[in-house]
């Protein structure tokens, strides 16, 4: 009798870590018949009627009201001076590097946690992207170990920073705002400016994030949005190249949209443009996201309590926390191991994905994948570090929308 009132408790202090995670995301996810999947877009809106109002009129494509609507909204929302849509937010990264000055032969600072997009759009331009660390409070490229590695591997040269080892210009600066949390911008922008590097930001994630007040993407030379169906306001697929330059945007919108000047009937184009036009009936399903974004940044903060409650009491993880001075939009939520076990992160996502829950590790980092494995980097310990202890739970804005 004695021994049988006694081993709750036990079999309690000896949950394994996955158990104890299990039990902690049941709480919050406690259907065992549903799948919960990473990032679920909701359309609770007014997403139909928009959408059908493009059928209706056959303004589906290249012309139509939508894409300036959903410009101008994007322009009061982020308070960037100028919005200018494009078919994703990998074309807009291209573009917005382009515009920025990036050339072949270049080198461009990338994290290397990040989603490979960054990377990719880097390659289209002709450049090499070259990867730098992150740090541990925002996810986002440490900004002092940067300036660190600036000062002993390069040099100036009329106005440039050059690579001492490759004799590469170091053109540009890709900082990403991870899972929706602001990188270090203060210190960002003036790394960037002490070595004359130009920012532009990969702010695909941070849609409604916001750095000491002002909105992600704003800071740089140019910054890009996404609105792909995972991200936290979708249009099927679309982006958005933010800036607060009208030359640059004028730019923008001319490159996207087949370089064709302006004429009622004749098709002359002046330069080598690309067909990254965001189609009417995307910027639709936009406009309607974006009317309830408010509400989304609303659940997806208590999704964010109701996470924080019930991983309180397991000792060998902590959930990301919003950075200090930032608004995050939480994008996805992160939990992060203290320590790293081998394989005990693979043996945390398989006992989730037998539950249908679909938590998610964080990217390879880039300079382990094929395609760059001969890229320039620094010493990434804490993107390595991070890789192996990072999960991405649940986050979809619907899992708290009735809890509010
Ligand atoms: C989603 C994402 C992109 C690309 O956006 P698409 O619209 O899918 O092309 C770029 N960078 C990061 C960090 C992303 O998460």
């Amino acid at each position: 009798m004695i021994v049988t009132s006694f081993k709750p408790s036990k079999v309690e202090l000896g949950k394994s870590l996955p158990d104890q995670v299990l039990g902690a995301l049941r709480q919050v996810l406690p259907n065992k018949n549903k799948t919960y999947p990473l990032h679920e877009p909701e359309f609770s809106g007014r997403e139909w009627e928009y959408v059908k109002n493009c059928i209706e009129t056959g303004m589906v494509s290249s012309v139509g009201t939508y894409v300036d609507k959903f410009e101008r909204m994007l322009e009061e929302f982020t308070g960037a001076k100028h919005a200018v849509a494009v078919v994703n937010g990998t074309a807009g990264l291209h573009i917005a590097l382009k515009l920025a000055g990036v050339q072949a032969e270049d080198e461009v600072l990338v994290p290397a946690l990040t989603f490979v997009a960054s990377a990719n759009a880097v390659t289209y331009c002709g450049a090499s992207p070259h990867f730098v660390d992150s740090e541990e409070q925002t996810f986002g490229i440490d900004p002092d170990k940067l300036r660190e590695y600036l000062r002993k591997n390069t040099k100036q040269h009329s106005g440039f920073c050059i690579n001492r080892r490759t004799d590469k210009v170091i053109r540009a600066m890709l900082p990403m705002h991870t899972f929706g949390h602001p990188a270090k911008m203060e210190g960002l922008l003036k790394v960037a400016r002490d070595f004359h590097i130009v920012l532009v930001e990969d702010a695909a994630e941070a849609i409604g994030s916001f750095y000491h007040g002002q909105h992600t993407g704003t800071f740089g030379l140019l910054g890009v949005l996404s609105f792909n169906g995972n991200k936290t306001i979708t249009s099927g697929g679309g982006g958005s190249i933010l800036t607060n330059d009208s030359a640059l945007a004028r730019r923008a919108k001319h490159l996207t949209t087949t370089s064709k000047l302006s004429h009622s009937w004749e098709y002359r184009h002046d330069e080598i443009g690309y067909n990254y036009r965001l189609p009417n009936i995307n910027a639709a399903l936009g406009c309607a996201q974006l009317e309830q974004l408010p509400c989304f940044l609303k659940a997806k903060q208590k999704l964010y309590g109701l996470y924080q409650k019930a991983f309180q009491g397991v000792s060998d993880v902590t959930l990301f926390s919003q950075p200090e001075k930032s608004r995050s939009n939480f994008w996805l939520q992160t939990l992060i191991l203290k320590k790293h076990r081998d394989g005990e992160l693979s043996t945390i996502l398989k006992k989730l994905h037998e539950e249908k829950i679909l938590a998610r590790p964080a990217w390879i980092p880039m300079h382990q994948l094929a395609p760059f494995k001969k890229s320039s980097h620094m010493d990434l310990r804490t993107t390595e570090s991070m890789a192996n202890r990072i999960l991405n739970l649940p986050s979809s804005p619907s899992l708290a929308t009735k809890a509010l």
